[in-house]
């Protein structure tokens, strides 16, 4: 019989002894500042212009906001944080930030990086995955193309790739098949060296390719054991869905199904593209919905460990939660080596510690990369400690509850 520990997302003690009281007075000052929309919208304003005119604003850049979400700005840099999270049985996710660099050079370049961190990740401890997008090595115009060629075809998903790619013209054909061989080279380094490789899910209009490729990486690479996994958005109606025919996929083609759940970050330029366009918003009605498909979803996948291996990539602490009472119902060990969680560095420290200490297999997602490059993930953190309405009040209860007790002692 598994015996498991009781699990608190309350207990500060743990979420924060990585933590001295200077970093985490830090931390209670910027979770104060983005409590304050304006300042989030005028920095997110100013900073991308700042940096990108050469003003002296690297160092504030670095010393507060940078600093709470990111690794470093040099793979090296990035292995102390590394190494702290280690000392508490946190893994990490190595996480190549630069975004955006559109270019057949920028896209090759981003390749051999991210070899180089697989190589490297490789000789850690605690880095048993990275992540990579695939607008890192693809136009965005050409993934664009091959989506809406695969919506106008029908059958399979593979049917429908197979289809778009006949569909593209030789020069295209020849930039698509540029592309896979980037990917194919990332997935085939992961595989040799060990460390797995999590494609994050992003925008709907590129998404068809970007699953069509995966599912390809993951019917040469996930024979034995998960190497690549995709990313599910559970705000999308269709995703239910789609996990299941991807579960049945794996069965019928003998390969572990590698799938990262998340609720998905694009909400508002989904809903305003499908607006402005004039065809069905493909996200949910509401959050009840997003949170309903998201638990449904990751139910299945523990109900099928046989096949998937599942990464609970997500904030919400009733999802993180349930995961673990999931396993204990169906007395499976917290550390089954098909079941992983996963949050960015900077946030929820209360989960990823906690379930660390409970033996749960978790990590950071810890993004590293030149300042001048990660500043539009930095955006996007402080929008979403704006906007996601209790995330930043959580966060900074937690961190004055920690002091509190610290000082109270
Ligand atoms: C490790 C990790 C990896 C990630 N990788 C990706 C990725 O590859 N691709 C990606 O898109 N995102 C990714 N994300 C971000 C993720 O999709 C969410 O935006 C973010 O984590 C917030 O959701 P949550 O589950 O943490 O929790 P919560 O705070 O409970 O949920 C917030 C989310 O719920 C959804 N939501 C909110 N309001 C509504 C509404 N009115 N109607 C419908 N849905 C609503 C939105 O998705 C929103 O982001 C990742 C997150 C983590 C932690």
């Amino acid at each position: 019989m598994e015996s498991y520990p009781v699990i608190s997302f309350d207990n500060t003690e743990f979420a924060f002894e990585y933590k001295s009281d200077k970093q985490l007075r830090k931390a209670r000052f910027l979770f104060s500042l983005m409590a304050r929309s304006w300042i989030v919208k005028l920095g997110v304003r100013l900073a991308p212009w700042s940096v990108k005119a050469g003003l002296p604003v690297k160092g504030l850049i670095r010393n507060t906001i940078f600093q709470q979400f990111v690794g470093g700005e040099t793979l090296e840099e990035t292995a102390r944080v590394a190494k702290k999270l280690g000392e508490y049985n946190v893994q990490v996710v190595l996480d190549y930030g630069v975004e955006g660099k559109e270019g057949e050079k920028n896209f090759d370049h981003a390749c051999e990086e991210f070899i180089r961190v697989i190589n490297y990740a490789a000789t850690q401890p605690n880095i048993p995955f990275m992540s990579v997008k695939v607008t890192g090595f693809a136009r965005f115009g050409l993934l664009e193309k091959m989506d809406s060629e695969m919506h106008q075809a029908e059958g399979t998903l593979m049917k429908r790739y197979l289809q778009a790619v006949d569909e593209l013209n030789a020069e295209e054909r020849e930039e698509w098949h540029r592309v896979r061989h980037r990917v194919m080279r990332v997935c085939e380094t992961g595989a040799s060296e060990n460390v797995g490789v999590f494609i994050d899910a992003e925008e709907t209009w590129i998404q068809d390719p970007v699953d069509a490729l995966t599912i390809l990486m993951m019917d040469t690479f996930n024979k034995q054991k998960a190497v690549v996994y995709n990313t599910t958005q559970h705000y999308r109606t269709d995703r239910q869905q789609f996990l299941i025919d991807s579960y049945h996929a794996a069965v019928e083609r003998n390969f572990i199904l590698g799938a990262k759940l998340v609720r998905g970050a694009y909400m508002e330029k989904e809903r305003k593209r499908a607006a402005d366009r004039g065809y069905p918003s493909p996200i949910m009605p509401d959050k009840e919905n997003t949170d309903r498909d998201f638990n449904e979803s990751l139910k299945f996948c523990i109900d099928h460990l046989e096949k998937i291996a599942v990464v609970v990539a997500s904030h919400n602490e009733y999802s993180n939660l349930y995961a673990t009472q999931l396993l204990q119902e169906r007395g499976l060990p917290l550390n089954h080596p098909h079941v992983h969680w996963s949050q960015l560095h900077g946030m929820s420290d209360n989960i990823t510690f906690n379930l660390a200490h409970a033996g749960c297999s978790v990590s950071k997602y810890l993004p590293f990369g030149p300042i001048r490059d990660i500043v539009p993930y930095l955006m996007r953190r402080a929008q979403e400690n704006t906007s996601v309405g209790g995330q930043t009040g959580r966060e900074l209860s937690l961190i004055r509850k920690e002091l509190k007790r610290r000082h109270n002692l």
